[in-house]
């Protein structure tokens, strides 16, 4: 049997193979744009079934609707119950401008260690760490007690609808593992003792706030004879900029500032100062620590007025809303009347895009993610906090389904996670991050999973 060692000196001499899969994956242009017909996911599932046969690792292809397939693939343990549940998506978010891009962004080019295209770094990188993962496990002959699962879901950027949110309803038996990591976690901040890692133990909630706003008509020549709704939207968006949130720090993350050299014990009357004292050294944690410390009601959109000489009947203020795991929509609703009482022709509706959700955080799971991650970079130890997301992945689906899991690619604390530009222009990948995030995925597949 393979001891560790050998297996992460295996993925240290596969790195060209590594580079060429990523390369491959994000030449394949799997966009979504949310609206039907799109993502086209199959073709990136098919290619990484055919890399997967080249070592006779069985995998099927799971489509919701035609050509939006779902990835599954699995090495089998001998009790052939799933152990660990490997996570990822295989649809990348639509390029707006490729002009501005420095190489084209589906090229995959190669340049100052890091592998540029859109999708590179969300999320073919962790898919492409977890492809390599299985096929170095499946060479070594490693025998498994439990069941090492791979799934990587379409339409991740739009929902999951078609993806990992349709798995859970109609397969849920091919996820099912006690354990799952996924995206939404695992970079690294600057911390007092050189650097720490980020476990992404749940998401803030999202939602969508319709705000409508009424007047009454008339020509733009005689304004007085109307009510422009426009005066009471610009009230509307002047009240939601001066609302301030009730500050909150019950969340975990609070109670590990000490790893920042933070040693005040962080509460509600005190967090605005605490973040006010790290914002110079540490933009990062202070933009954390303000995203998990409260509620955020920000509008984004606008839309009003039919004709530039009609006073404007109706004006509608879309918000986006972003809650911490236990505040519910009631609770946004009572800040929302309170923060809006007294402006006339006010409506609003509320639409949940994703509830808040959340695993736990001192879990046995949790040490060994760290272990692993110690062991691929050849530290004695590593640190390791645990944060609620700003956005959601896939991941609410199999928390539902009761699976722990955790967002945690992985990447290697010499590549800045500013640099990758998820969902920007010149995404990349740091090419020390998918060799790191494919030894921690072997190394936790061997320490969970590998017959003693
Ligand atoms: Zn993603």
């Amino acid at each position: 049997m393979p001891d560790l060692d050998a297996l992460l000196a295996q993925v240290e001499a596969s790195q060209g193979e590594i580079i060429a899969l990523e390369q491959a994956l994000v030449r394949i242009p799997s966009v979504n744009t949310g609206f039907m017909p799109t993502g086209d996911e199959t073709p990136v599932c098919e290619y990484a079934r055919g890399f997967l046969r080249e070592d006779g690792i069985a995998s099927e292809i799971l489509e919701s609707a035609p050509n939006r397939g779902n990835l599954i693939a699995r090495l089998e343990g001998r009790s052939g119950k799933g152990g660990l549940l490997l996570m990822s998506h295989t649809d990348v978010v639509p390029v707006e401008e490729a002009g501005k891009w420095r190489f084209p962004p589906f090229s995959a080019t190669i340049a100052e260690g890091r592998v540029f295209g859109r999708g590179a770094s969300d999320c073919k990188g962790l898919l492409t760490a977890h492809l390599m993962a299985l096929r170095i496990l499946k060479r070594s002959g490693l025998r498994l007690r439990d069941s090492l699962i791979l799934a990587s879901g379409a339409d991740e950027e739009h929902g999951g609808r078609y993806g990992f949110g349709w798995m859970a309803q109609h397969h849920p038996g091919k996820l099912a593992a006690p354990f799952a990591v996924n995206e939404g976690g695992g970079t690294t901040m600057s911390a007092a003792g050189g650097f720490t890692y980020v476990l992404g133990v749940g998401e803030k909630g999202r939602l969508q706030v319709e705000i409508d706003i009424k007047g009454a008509s008339a020509h733009a020549s005689t304004p007085w004879q109307g009510n422009n709704a426009l005066y009471r939207a610009a009230q509307v968006v002047t009240r939601l900029e001066e609302y301030e949130a009730a500050r909150d720090t019950s969340t975990s993350f609070f109670q590990h500032l000490s790893v920042f050299a933070v040693e005040d014990r962080a509460s509600p009357e005190n967090v605005d100062d605490l973040i006010g004292r790290v914002q110079r050294d540490n933009p990062r944690l202070a933009s954390v620590m303000r995203a998990l410390s409260r509620m955020t009601v920000t509008p984004t959109m606008v839309r009003g007025g039919i004709k530039s000489n009609s006073v404007p009947e109706v004006v509608r203020v879309t918000c986006d809303v972003r809650t911490l795991p236990h505040q519910s929509e009631e609770y946004l609703r009572g800040e929302l009347d309170r923060a809006l009482a007294g402006i006339p022709g006010v409506e609003y509706q509320v639409d949940y895009m994703s509830v808040p959700n959340a695993s736990p955080f001192e879990t046995e799971f949790a040490r060994r993610i760290q272990r692993a991650t110690a062991r691929a970079l050849g530290l004695p130890e590593v640190q390791m906090i645990p944060a609620i997301s700003t956005g959601f992945t896939d991941s609410r689906f199999t928390r539902n389904l009761g699976i722990v899991t955790y967002g945690f690619t992985g990447s290697h604390p010499d590549d800045d996670p500013m640099l990758s530009f998820a969902h920007g222009t010149n995404e990349s990948i740091g090419i020390k991050s998918l060799m790191n995030s494919t030894k921690i995925m072997v190394a936790l597949a061997h320490d969970m999973l590998a017959e003693g």
